[in-house]
């Protein structure tokens, strides 16, 4: 077995034996033809088909779990894995987090499903006693309490402590999922922490190239995989064999497309710094959770260690007003205004633009998704809408 990470995303999944394809095979199938007398493993596409596993396979090794579920979206993955709380639980969630993920949670508790309990996830003193808090009224109510952990947070940046939130959460006998799409498992692994589940938005930096929805959960407790299982067959959020067979062709340069997007990505995060000096460029604040300014750098630094460390592909720049914000994104040309991340490409937007997006995200906040270009090109390209819009 592969010992590197590298070498995983590279080598997991492979059929190995002489005469097999070097690539798995994909099925176009939604049902398999039987004969009542021989054994049959597959039945409906639904339940999952072989062409899932090579992908899964190696989505629990990088992530140093036994099972990885493939879903049809990120959001499908978070739903199986919220809908596991019993009825009258509480879910313990990061006051900024994927909107998707926050007005799905938001929803769900406004229907009566479970109660909600945001939390500043920087602050772990302050999320443990929350989290204390909430297991102690689920045993009195006789449910349970789930700590959502996601980080760095979507759009703003926040590194949580995730191995102390996990442990302490364990010792309150609470569970914990992590989502960890900007991180990506080359970066962090909650799993060997002690979470119970960390799903993944395989459309971003999985996947690659912006041409896939997908989704994915990984766990090391065979019966919440089992029970997850059961939700994606039964709520049909599987996703398509097609989008198997790009996302397993995508990650297999995850690693040196997130080395060279964190490249650039450090290299603007500095230079767009030195420019919001510039008092003529609408550029208030530059959060990259590699710069010495960000809130959480340290903590960043010991937790994204990997094998190549790296503080991931994600920018955000404050222009200070929508106005400004919407200037700049109309005069980029190397950058892409297009909202979603992980990509070869990079891509910019004004988060806001999103009702459903906090009011504690400013206004004029752009998310930089940085991706694979030239770093001069992409910031010349940003310098250039920033006067523009000045
Ligand atoms: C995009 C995203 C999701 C949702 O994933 P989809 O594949 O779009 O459903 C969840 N979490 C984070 C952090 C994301 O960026």
């Amino acid at each position: 077995m592969p010992q590197n990470q590298r070498t995983r995303v590279v080598a997991a999944g492979r059929p190995h034996e002489p005469n097999s394809p070097v690539n798995p095979p994909v099925d176009f199938t939604s049902t398999y033809m039987y004969r009542p007398s021989v054994a049959y493993p597959q039945v409906y596409a639904r339940e999952g088909i072989p062409s899932f596993e090579p992908l899964e396979q190696l989505l629990a090794e990088l992530e140093a779990g036994a099972h990885g579920l493939l879903f049809s979206s990120g959001q499908a993955a978070i739903s199986a894995v919220i809908s596991q709380l019993p009825l009258g639980g509480h879910l313990i969630i990061p006051k900024h987090a994927y909107m998707g993920y926050y007005t799905l949670a938001a929803q769900l508790a406004a229907k009566g499903h479970f109660s909600l309990h945001r939390v500043d996830i920087t602050e772990t003193e302050q999320v443990l006693s929350t989290v204390r808090e909430a297991a102690q009224l689920a045993a009195a109510q006789n449910t349970q309490a789930l700590l959502w952990i996601e980080s760095p947070t979507n759009p703003m940046l926040e590194v949580a402590d995730v191995p102390a939130l996990i442990a302490g959460a364990r010792q309150l006998g609470v569970r914990t999922a992590v989502d960890n799409t900007f991180a990506t498992p080359l970066r962090q692994n909650p799993l060997k922490h002690g979470a119970d589940v960390v799903i993944h938005s395989v459309t971003k930096f999985i996947s690659g190239h912006s041409d896939v929805i997908m989704g994915a959960a990984v766990t090391a407790d065979p019966a919440l995989h089992t029970a997850l299982h059961a939700h994606r067959n039964l709520h049909g959020t599987i996703p398509g064999p097609m989008e198997v067979f790009l996302a397993l062709r995508g990650v297999r340069t995850l690693a040196v497309r997130l080395d060279a997007a964190e490249r650039n990505a450090e290299i603007l995060a500095r230079r767009l710094d030195e420019l919001s000096k510039d008092d003529a460029v609408p550029l208030t604040r530059v959060t990259y959770p590699g710069l010495d300014s960000h809130p959480q750098h340290e903590r960043a630094k010991a937790q994204f260690g990997g094998e190549d460390g790296g503080f991931g592909a994600i920018i955000t720049i404050d222009t200070g007003s929508l106005e400004a914000a919407d200037a700049v994104l109309e005069s980029l040309q190397v950058w892409t205004p297009a909202t979603s991340l992980g990509g070869v490409e990079s891509l910019a937007e004004r988060r806001r633009r999103h009702p459903g997006e906090p009011e504690t995200v400013p206004e004029g906040l752009i998310r930089l998704s940085v991706g694979i270009e030239a770093a001069e090109d992409l910031y010349q390209d940003l310098a250039q809408a920033l006067r523009a819009a000045a």
